[in-house]
């Protein structure tokens, strides 16, 4: 998703629009908050989690902000933690890697194993990202993602909310039936802060060497693991969604 500059911010279907998904987005993690607790959201530091961490800090909602630090993220996702922890005043968890789990893999298969296969990339998906995230939804009795289904192929069913079989806990998704156009609109009326990335014509953000820039009238999610099918550019965290 990159910043829509030519967006009309003073167009009243889009404030009325807004301000009901706003609403609604707010409902949702303040039922995580009080019905699901404790609960945990997975900030990607994508504009949608941007936009999450904004509504989360402003209403001070009991819920707990982690990130994935895989190891292999960009410079500029590592200066957004900094300026969001200092802009929203709040305290950001990372998750990184099991030392020995990554030694064994890299050793194994090589430090970008992920281009050769999709079973290879996988492997690496689920030792930077998915067991540390069990290890981060670990005595949580529900998550808070921003997905959104028009992101994807494989995000299409998404819901608000929706139980997670494969991690056995709620999952919250206040962002499942937002647009491109809201969610840019929200950023900007709010000024929330983002990954500077955006503006550079990468509209999902994920590890570097696995995310490259898209080009006009090319899918938001073409520029992440641009070597395969789109029917398999999941990560592993959120597979059942399809
Ligand atoms: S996105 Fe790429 S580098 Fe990151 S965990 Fe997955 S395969 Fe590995």
């Amino acid at each position: 998703m990159s910043p829509d500059t030519n967006l009309d911010l003073n167009d009243p279907r889009l404030q009325e629009m807004l301000s009901k998904k706003i609403a609604a987005a707010t409902a949702l993690l303040q039922q995580a908050a009080s019905h699901f607790a404790p609960t945990a959201f997975a900030n990607s530091l994508g504009a949608e989690d941007m936009l999450l961490t904004d509504l989360i800090a402003k209403e001070a909602l009991e819920i707990e902000i982690f990130s994935l630090d895989t190891g292999r993220l960009p410079s500029e996702t590592h200066d957004l933690m900094r300026t969001m922890q200092k802009h929203y005043n709040i305290k950001l968890h990372l998750y990184a890697p099991r030392p020995d789990l990554l030694e064994a893999y890299v050793g194994k298969e090589g430090e970008d194993a992920f281009y050769k296969s999709v079973e290879l990339r996988k492997a690496c998906c689920h030792v930077r990202k998915v067991e540390p995230l069990q290890r981060a939804l670990k005595g949580k009795k529900s998550w808070v993602t921003g997905m959104r289904a028009q992101q994807a192929v494989t995000r299409c069913g998404l819901q608000g909310q929706q139980f997670d079989a494969t991690n056995g806990l709620e999952k919250f998704n206040p962002l499942h039936d937002w647009n491109e156009d809201e969610v840019w609109a929200y950023i900007r009326m709010r000024e929330v802060p983002y990954n500077e990335l955006h503006d550079k014509n990468f509209p999902s953000i994920g590890c570097a060497p696995c995310t490259r820039a898209v080009k006009a009238g090319e899918d938001t999610r073409a520029g992440r693991w641009w070597w395969e099918e789109p029917q398999h550019k999941e990560c592993g965290l959120h597979d059942k969604n399809a």
